[in-house]
C-alpha cells in the first residue's frame, strides 16, 4: 500500500487545476457489471483514482444564457480533464513499475443496444472514492460542488489508500424539487432516474437526426457517438437549477 505515491499523486493534481480527488480500492467495485470493471481497463488495476472540476455556479443564475454557459465549460472540461488524466497517468507510471490508464470524461461510449455506458461509471466511481453521495435525481452530490463536477478517472496497477466514503444523504428532507420540475417525466412513481428518458429530451447535436436516421443508421451508433458527437448540446438543466445542493456558498481557500 503506497501512502507516499498518494501524498504525492494529491500534490501533483494541486498543481493541474483539479479541485477534487478521491482513491478507490478496485475491491469497492464488486457490483460493477463484468465489462465495465476497472480490472477490464487497466491490468492488475488496484485503484481508481477519480477527480472532477466544477462549473461555476453563476452559470445556472444566468436569466438567459445558462444552456450556453453549460455548453462550453462542460465541453471545455471534458477537454481539460482527459489531459489530466493523461498526465496523471504518466506520472504515475514514471513513479514505480506501474500501470495506468485514463478513464475519460465523457466519450468513449460503449453502447448496450441504444444505451450508452461509459468504461466505467464515472458517477459509481465518485461515489466509491469518497467525493460525494447519490440524490433523488441520480446525481452524484460533492459537500462543497454539489452535482457541478465533470468527473474522469485514472485506473492504476499501483495499491493506494482509498478515502472514506461519504455515508449521508445529500438530499433535504422532503425535497422533491428535480422531480417535480422534471419537464420530461425522467423519474419513476417510486423515484427512480429513466437515464434513457432524460437522455434523448436533454442531449442534442447536430449530426445525429442526419447519421442516426433509421434502422440501418442506429447499427453505427456506437461510432458515430465516439467520433461526431463530442460538443453536444444539453437542451433541460432543470434538474441542475433547482437543486439546493448546487447553490451552497464555496468554502473560501
Ligand atoms: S436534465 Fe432535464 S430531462 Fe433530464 S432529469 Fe434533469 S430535468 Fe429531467
Ligand atoms: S433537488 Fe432536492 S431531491 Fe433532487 S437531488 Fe437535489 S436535493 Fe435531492
Amino acid at each position: 500500500m503506497d501512502k507516499g505515491l498518494k501524498e504525492s499523486i494529491k500534490k501533483f493534481m494541486e498543481k493541474r487545476g483539479g479541485c477534487a480527488t478521491g482513491f478507490a480500492p478496485v475491491e469497492r467495485f464488486l457490483e460493477a457489471p463484468e465489462k465495465h470493471h476497472p480490472s477490464k481497463i487497466c491490468k492488475d488495476a488496484k485503484t481508481v483514482i477519480v477527480f472532477g472540476i466544477p462549473i461555476p455556479r453563476g452559470i445556472l443564475l444566468s436569466p438567459d444564457y445558462d444552456l450556453y454557459g453549460i455548453h462550453r465549460s462542460y465541453h471545455t472540461l471534458y477537454r481539460q480533464l482527459d489531459e489530466i488524466g493523461i498526465a496523471l497517468c504518466n506520472f504515475i507510471e514514471s513513479e514505480g513499475p506501474y500501470a495506468a490508464m485514463a478513464v475519460p470524461s465523457y466519450a468513449p461510449m460503449i453502447f448496450h443496444g441504444a444505451e450508452p455506458w461509459g468504461l466505467l461509471s464515472l458517477k459509481h466511481a465518485a461515489v466509491n472514492a469518497g467525493l460525494g453521495a447519490f440524490g433523488k435525481s441520480g446525481q452524484v452530490y460533492h459537500p462543497e460542488y454539489g452535482s457541478l463536477l465533470r468527473l474522469a478517472a485514472v485506473v492504476t496497477s499501483a495499491e493506494i489508500p482509498g478515502d472514506e466514503i461519504i455515508e449521508d444523504d445529500p438530499c433535504p428532507k422532503g425535497c422533491n424539487a428535480c422531480r417535480e420540475k422534471c419537464p420530461a417525466g425522467a423519474f419513476t412513481e417510486s423515484g427512480d432516474f429513466k437515464k434513457m428518458t432524460c437522455l434523448p429530451y436533454s442531449v442534442k447535436h447536430a449530426i445525429y437526426p442526419l447519421a442516426l436516421k433509421g434502422a440501418e443508421a442506429l447499427k453505427y451508433i456506437e461510432r458515430v457517438v465516439n467520433t461526431a458527437g463530442h460538443d453536444y448540446w444539453l437542451a433541460c438543466d432543470q434538474c441542475l437549477k433547482v437543486c439546493p445542493n448546487n447553490r451552497r456558498i464555496r468554502k473560501q481557500t
